[in-house]
């Protein structure tokens, strides 16, 4: 572990830190809520722990992980604060998101919907999409290519800013590339992956895009998954077929003209991070514009 450890992310004290509450469960671990106190600051911690029956590649995974996240320091990442690997359980320390993954918000705003409370819900909405754009433009600068962008893998801090907090698949890969589709437990997802990305394993800035443009469309639909009911095979003969999602009820012509953008089968034609950042800083008026 210690190789790992260089540099990437610092070792925590456990006596530093007090466990409170269960928030959820994960692969391998648990997320607790936790206050980590250091040097007179006190900070509300998301604590990833494993599970007593954990095996060593388990532990090893979660340092990994960690080793991932260490190296990003943005606004729209989820940050590591630390980890703590003497004595059990191994542990990891993240930036705490109190309001959760973004696509419970999202259901919970369809729940919520009335006509009193609608007006500024898209830009609100506008803004979940420059948040994830502007994080993504910083990790495609870094050539770091994340695999599984999904609404259910962005975390809102209590402002409502939103952070990609899920580096699992990344992690999968750092093993052994061949061994991608067995390592993630046969797991892709399918529904958000890019045609090249699912036909040939090309992951790359640009099919994170494609997935991109599945959050436009899980975030306008208010937490919709994307090509909802259909069965595996048909989505696979969809997506080759270069067939497009209709628009979600509500989303402006601008915004579904960037998803379709995002959807171009030719992965050398979609927009790059930087040009969809660019693109969402005109005004609200103008990206709602119908
Ligand atoms: P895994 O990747 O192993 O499935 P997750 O990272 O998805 O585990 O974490 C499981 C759950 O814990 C998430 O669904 C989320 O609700 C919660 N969680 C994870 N990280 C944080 C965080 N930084 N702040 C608040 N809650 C978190």
């Amino acid at each position: 572990y210690e190789q790992l450890a260089s540099n990437k992310y610092r070792e925590i004290n456990r006596k530093e830190i007090a466990i409170s509450s269960t928030l959820g469960e994960g692969q391998f671990g648990y997320v607790s809520k936790g206050l980590w106190t250091h040097a007179n600051e006190r900070h509300d911690v998301a604590v990833k722990m494993l599970k007593p029956d954990a095996t060593d590649q388990d532990r090893v995974k979660l340092l990994q992980e960690a080793a991932i996240m260490g190296q990003f320091t943005h606004k729209n990442i989820v940050k590591l604060h630390g980890v703590v690997t003497v004595g059990e359980p191994v542990m990891m320390l993240l930036e705490f998101m109190p309001r959760g993954e973004l696509r419970a918000y999202l259901r919970s705003i369809k729940s919520k919907l009335s006509a009193s409370n609608i007006t500024n819900m898209p830009k609100l909405l506008l803004r979940f999409c420059r948040d994830i754009s502007s994080g993504m433009a910083y990790l495609s600068q870094k050539s770091f290519v994340h695999r599984d962008l999904a609404a259910r893998n962005v975390l809102l801090a209590s402002d409502l800013t939103c952070k990609i907090g899920d580096f699992g698949m990344a992690r999968d890969l750092m093993e052994d590339e061949s061994n991608y589709y067995k390592s993630s437990g046969g797991i892709i997802p399918l529904k958000w992956t890019a045609p090249e990305a699912l036909n040939f394993k090309k992951y790359t800035s640009a099919s994170d895009v494609w997935s991109y443009g599945m959050v436009l469309y899980e975030i306008w639909s208010l937490g919709h998954k994307p090509f909802n009911d259909l069965s595996n095979p048909i989505v696979i003969a969809l997506v080759n077929s270069k067939h497009c999602q209709a628009p979600p009820p509500g989303c402006s012509r601008r915004v579904y003209q960037l998803m379709v953008n995002c959807w171009n089968p030719e992965h050398t034609l979609r927009p790059k991070f930087e040009s969809i950042s660019e693109y969402l800083k005109d005004s609200d008026e103008s990206l709602l514009q119908w």
